[in-house]
């Protein structure tokens, strides 16, 4: 083309004045010759911003894959961009919230108190927390995608959904307080249920205490809006602080609110009920509390002057570290669980922690699974003035002993004793007529160690870490009342469609004398090896601390998709080897806080082990912070571990490489083995994951199967374990 020519149909340049015609860019055209720019195809536009020499760019597709992971009141969000960025690098996400109600198709916009992490709108990241959302309340987010052209489209924006469901929550703060009667000696108050309750109120907690002495302060409980504080001082100030309990725990004190009783008058001096009960300082709270629970654990009943106050209300003081209470005090959270071995009669200890239900009520569906006693069935059960809803039911076989039904409800006894969003619900018993049952609510999912196996590598880490902290916080509630699982695994852990985690298999000796993984130990009794802590095999000391052992090795199974805990080693191996301190190693990918986490829980000495507590924090922080999550335990690092006694790597069990890769399915990767100079299973067994990466096996799920089998091979030929 000569200079300073017009361009013919196609090209086009901005200025006169330049040599040369440049080709229109992709999805533009000029029909007329001497254009000075490219008109856009239908549906495909410009910026302002955007050179003439850029191609024409459209709004993207929807995000893909969006998943979502649910914490009480909060939900991640976690999404992947879009199969069609519609040609641009400048791909942002806004999210729309709908509240919808359990009437199919009724959502509503969420409104402005629901808060969103980093943000709403303009998200450049695949991922957005979304907190302060209502309890059991169905949500849907559409997760949004646009680009810079976005606003240039009529078209409808492209997006892809999510539902959830929240779990339960506390409580909200109570905020209306309003002054009663007052006396010289009383206060009178009112205050209006929260405005969040997120259940059924069970009762509400009054603090209060004198202006400027906190140290020593007086609470009481009461089931309804108003209480009466008496024996208070004459014209003091008080400050008086409310929070309310649900069946999911406390909700955060209210703020302070601050009355004063009338000043004394003559007519009162010589009135002996009024001698201030609150006189002495109390030292630090966490000395309270330890006060509190060596108290209620040492199952002391306490001494104290009652006030003369409504039989509903529950009143406790506190002075110098020492409570005196009235007579059935529950602590916040703090139930012990009683051993239903103690009750002379059985079935006593069913009907006291387990609600008959008349077998009319179920309807059974199908068998789901087999239990020691008889099938496991799903079904629906519609209570009186309740809506019907699915639930598992347990059946005890015909032909049982009075032992086996003893055993069976024995289960029952226990679990309607806990509540608690991570411990599977007992629906009821049905004892009056054939065949026994136990109706438990119904976990869609089934068991946790099945769903993993079935779903590999599906999951994001932010949602496997959810389904351990589910799993932690159930334990956490567990050891608090003073309940020790001993048969905490994934196999015993149920999972519901939402991925809320259940502890479950609840029993007491039998728990053990079930499980197939139970082998007994030559002191007798069943113990299932892999999962219990050195000391609970030795010398069968179960404590919360073994729990936590086996929690190390649920997190360890939920981290590998269910892989069998050391392979297919003997169970005397797996003894020999933890009494000698090695340990299993780092499941593939895993980030390095969490097997630090496993390591921890796997202390030898059990005083060194995490409490539970400790664990659900430190797992929520990982959730809050998900970057922390993104360091993983370094490949090469874990490979290195396993070296350790490379001298006794001999040859494996398979004789060649080729055979070995055929037996995992992976026969497609036998010359690429050959052309990296891995000819042996002496140097397969050296291979790291880089190498892998290296040699272009870039499929996670190949990479996996093949270092998970070489790690298998290692674990054989080294016990298969890391020394810690
Ligand atoms: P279990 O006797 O408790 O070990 O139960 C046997 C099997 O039945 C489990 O492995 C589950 O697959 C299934 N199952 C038990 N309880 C439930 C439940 N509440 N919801 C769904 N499946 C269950």
């Amino acid at each position: 083309m000569s200079c300073f020519a017009a361009c013919r149909p196609g090209f086009f340049k901005s200025s006169p004045l330049s040599q040369t015609c440049s080709k229109c860019p992709p999805h533009s055209y000029a029909h007329e010759e001497a254009a000075t720019s490219c008109v856009c195809e239908e549906r495909y536009y410009r910026r302002e911003s955007d050179p003439h020499t850029m191609a024409c760019t459209r709004p993207p597709s929807a995000p893909r894959n969006a998943i979502s992971n649910i914490n009480e009141t909060s939900v991640f969000l976690e999404w992947m961009f879009p199969a069609d960025t519609g040609g641009r690098k400048d791909v942002y996400y806004n999210i729309v919230c709908k509240k919808c109600t359990s009437i199919a198709g009724v959502c509503e916009e969420c409104g402005i108190h629901v808060r969103y992490v980093p943000q709403q709108s303009g998200l450049r990241n695949t991922s957005v927390m979304v907190i302060d959302l209502q309890a059991h309340t169905n949500y849907t987010f559409e997760i949004e995608a646009e680009n810079g052209v976005s606003e240039l489209s009529l078209g409808s924006k492209q997006y892809v959904s999510v539902n959830v469901t929240t779990n339960q929550a506390a409580p909200s703060p109570v905020t209306h307080v309003k002054k009663g009667k007052i006396s010289r000696n009383s206060i009178s108050l009112s205050w209006q249920e929260p405005e969040q309750p997120n259940g059924i109120i069970l009762e509400y907690e009054i603090k209060y205490f004198e202006k400027d002495q906190e140290t020593s302060y007086t609470i009481i409980k009461s089931k309804e809006t108003e209480i009466t504080a008496e024996g208070l001082k004459p014209a003091s100030s008080y400050i008086f602080q409310i929070r309310a309990r649900t069946a999911a725990g406390y909700g955060a004190f209210s703020r302070r609110f601050e009355f004063e009783t009338s000043p004394v008058s003559f007519a009162a001096t010589g009135d002996q009920s009024q001698i201030p009960i609150i006189a002495v300082s109390v030292t630090v709270g966490i000395i309270l509390l330890a006060g509190m629970v060596g108290f209620l654990l040492s199952g002391r009943r306490c001494g104290y002057s009652k006030a003369k106050q409504d039989p509903e209300e529950e009143k406790m003081h506190f002075h110098n570290g020492h409570i005196f209470c009235s007579t059935t005090v529950k602590l916040p959270g703090i139930k012990t669980y009683i051993d239903p071995h103690t009750y002379e009669d059985p079935n006593q200890a069913v009907h006291e922690f387990a609600k008959e239900i008349d077998a009319s009520s179920i309807t059974i569906e199908r068998v789901i699974g087999a239990g020691e006693f008889g099938e496991v069935c799903s079904g629906r059960i519609k209570l009186p003035g309740k809506r019907e809803f699915p639930v598992a039911i347990k059946t005890l076989k015909v032909g049982y002993t009075d032992k086996q039904r003893r055993d069976f409800l024995g289960e029952a006894s226990i679990m309607g004793q806990f509540d608690h969003p991570n411990i599977i619900h007992l629906e009821g018993v049905v004892t009056k007529s054939k065949p026994v049952m136990i109706v438990t609510e119904y976990m869609e999912n089934g068991s946790l160690d099945t769903f993993l196996k079935k779903n590999d590598g599906q999951f994001t880490v932010i949602q496997l870490v959810g389904m351990l902290r589910g799993i932690a916080s159930g334990m956490k509630y567990l050891s608090d009342m003073g309940y020790v699982h001993r048969d905490l695994a994934a196999r015993n852990i149920l999972i519901n469609s939402n991925l809320v985690c259940k502890v479950s298999d609840f029993g007491l000796s039998r728990v053990l004398e079930d499980d197939p993984e139970a082998a007994y130990t030559t002191r007798g009794g069943k113990i299932p090896i892999r999962w219990t802590a050195p000391e609970a095999i030795a010398f069968r000391k179960f404590t919360s601390a073994s729990d936590v052992w086996s929690y190390g090795i649920v997190m360890w199974e939920v981290m590998s998709y269910g892989e069998r805990p050391y392979w297919e080693m003997t169970n005397q191996d797996v003894i020999k080897a933890v009494e000698e301190g090695y340990r299993l190693p780092s499941p593939m990918d895993c980030p390095a806080a969490l097997y630090q986490l496993m390591l921890d829980c796997w202390q030898k000495d059990r005083n060194s082990r995490p409490k539970f507590e400790e664990i659900v924090s430190m797992l929520d922080k990982l959730i809050r912070n998900p970057s922390s999550l993104k360091t993983l335990v370094n490949s090469s690092n874990r490979v290195s571990n396993l070296l350790v006694e490379q001298n006794t790597l001999g040859g494996a069990a398979y004789r060649s490489v080729n055979e070995w890769l055929e037996a995992i399915k992976m026969g497609r990767y036998a010359d690429t083995f050959v052309e990296n100079g891995y000819t042996s299973m002496d140097a397969v067994t050296q291979m790291t994951l880089e190498d892998l990466r290296r040699f272009g096996v870039t499929l996670a799920g190949h990479q996996k199967k093949i270092m998970n089998s070489i790690q298998e091979m290692r674990a054989q030929l080294l016990n298969g374990m890391v020394p810690l």
